[in-house]
């Protein structure tokens, strides 16, 4: 998992966008904290489009790329990246947490959902800008 606190970059793809309905109840799944409603997109892109969106990521100036070492080693956004959360802008000033995951995931797109909300949940990527991690770019 890579963190992307992205500034300004503008980024779209064509993939499914998981339900309100999905992400609340993996939520719900993990936690008792409140679900920030209206601050929460994930979306499952084919493996090319997932590819794409890594292209843009990792060759954005303006975006900021904090990883957290996970399973004892820090991780490249590659090929082998199956989902990534960063923080994208809604708006003027409305900031939510996107997230990206790979359809063809050996753990399967539900269980990547728990994954990427579950740093949410702890903490690791606030919506301040602030992530744990070490920034490598
Ligand atoms: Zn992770």
């Amino acid at each position: 998992m890579l963190f992307m606190d992205n500034t300004t970059t503008q980024l779209s793809f064509t993939g499914d966008i998981l339900s309100k309905k999905k992400i609340v109840k993996a939520w719900k799944s993990l936690t008792k904290k409140p679900f920030p409603y209206g601050k929460m997109t994930a979306c499952v892109l084919e493996s090319e489009e997932v590819d794409k969106a890594w292209e843009i990521l990792r060759n954005s100036p303006n975006i900021r790329n904090c990883s957290v070492q996970e399973y004892g080693r820090e991780l490249p956004l590659d090929k082998k990246t199956t989902a990534v959360t960063f923080i994208a802008t809604h708006g003027e000033e409305s900031n939510g947490w996107a997230i990206i995951i790979r359809k063809d995931s050996p753990i399967g797109a539900k269980e990547e959902l728990k994954h990427e909300l579950s740093h949410i949940i702890n903490g690791d990527i606030t919506l301040d800008g602030k992530a744990f991690g070490q920034t490598i770019k």
